[in-house]
């Protein structure tokens, strides 16, 4: 069967490895339908992932039907569609106790730790898998991963009814966050340099949008909120500007989510955290997303309409990380395909 298979820096191939067997009556061996490519797959292929031991399969985004159960698999069955939940954890360590098991010490995860979705069969724990109805197209099923950080950065902003959310970045994970923001009942802002991504946003449902190419974001968040200023801000650039200005756009009392995972210093003041009195949570893959998100999906709350705008068969896996590396702006969200 085909994998996808980083060896090094920017060498990548698509190669002929062995197909899982069950070796112990719980196994489950899913056959991939569709594996999302992930800006953290970009910087696997790219030599600039820290975490990624290689050779690895990539792929952390990935759907699929399952083929083959061992004997003692009662939950699912043969021909069940499901999504894969790609970390897991010891249960163990001090995260996995305050129920973050997202940041346990421990964590392995599919496509960085272990190989991962970018092949045509993959044996996966029932632990790690997910159903879905079989009426969700496969292009739609695979944004469930996706969605389940933009569920965890929006829950550890405790973003609700009549909030208001200022998302900086206009990407993929931008877009998402405002989608489920929106389904929270927010009130959303969103800003980028990139008016495309802007319109798209204003399309699906933002309230607000500002480019800030030429419009000043602390100038716009205070007319937009009356001067309250943003109750949660969501940063999903990651830049140390970006950083810096989630403390000038929060409100009293207000939420800040980083999610870029930069070493870059960024000079900030003690100030506004003590006397808005500022609570910056950090959001590092999800935690217990995977339900919700999925029944979001499945009740038509959470859509794709056109976030999955770049397919490319598995074989055709270069052509997709070339478009990714060369022109990001043209891919939403890339999926390979398997058949
Ligand atoms: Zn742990």
């Amino acid at each position: 069967m085909l994998a996808v298979k980083v060896f090094g820096k920017q060498d990548m191939r698509v190669v002929n490895v062995p197909k899982p067997t069950i070796d112990k009556p719980s196994d489950i061996i899913v056959k991939v339908k569709a594996c999302g490519i992930c800006g953290s797959d970009k910087a696997i292929y790219n030599g600039s992932n820290p975490f990624v031991e290689l050779p690895r399969v990539m792929g952390h985004e990935f759907v699929g039907e399952i083929v083959e159960i061992g004997d003692e698999v009662t939950e699912f069955a043969v021909g069940d569609h499901v999504v894969i939940e790609p970390i897991s954890y010891d249960g163990k360590c001090y995260a996995c106790r305050q129920h973050m098991p997202n940041a346990c010490v421990n964590l392995k995860v599919l496509g960085v730790h272990q190989d991962g979705g970018m092949q045509e069969y993959i044996k996966v724990p029932a632990l790690q898998l997910h159903h879905i109805d079989k009426d969700i197209p496969w292009t739609t099923a695979v944004l469930s991963e996706p969605y389940t950080i933009a569920g965890n950065a929006t829950t550890r902003g405790e973003v609700g009814l009549s909030k208001t959310v200022v998302i900086q970045g206009a990407g993929t994970i931008g877009q998402l966050s405002l989608r489920v923001a929106k389904a929270k009942g927010a009130r959303v802002m969103i800003s980028d340099v990139a008016q495309d991504k802007l319109d798209f946003a204003k399309d699906n449902g933002a309230d607000a949008v500002v480019n800030v190419k030429n419009e000043d974001l602390v100038e716009k968040v205070k007319e937009w909120t009356n001067g309250e200023m943003a109750n949660v801000v969501i940063d999903a650039v990651g830049a140390p500007s970006t950083f810096k200005t989630c403390l000038d756009i929060a409100s009293v009392a207000g939420r800040i989510v980083p999610m870029g995972f930069s070493s870059a210093p960024v000079t900030i003041t003690q100030q506004p955290i003590m006397q808005k009195q500022l609570t910056i949570c950090g959001s590092r893959h999800q935690t217990f997303q995977f339900e919700p998100i999925i029944q979001a999906i499945e009740a038509g709350v959470l859509k794709d309409d056109g976030m999955t705008n770049q397919r490319f068969n598995i074989k055709d896996a270069q052509k997709a990380l070339d478009l990714m590396n060369n022109d990001p702006d043209k891919a939403r969200k890339i999926v390979l395909m398997f058949d």
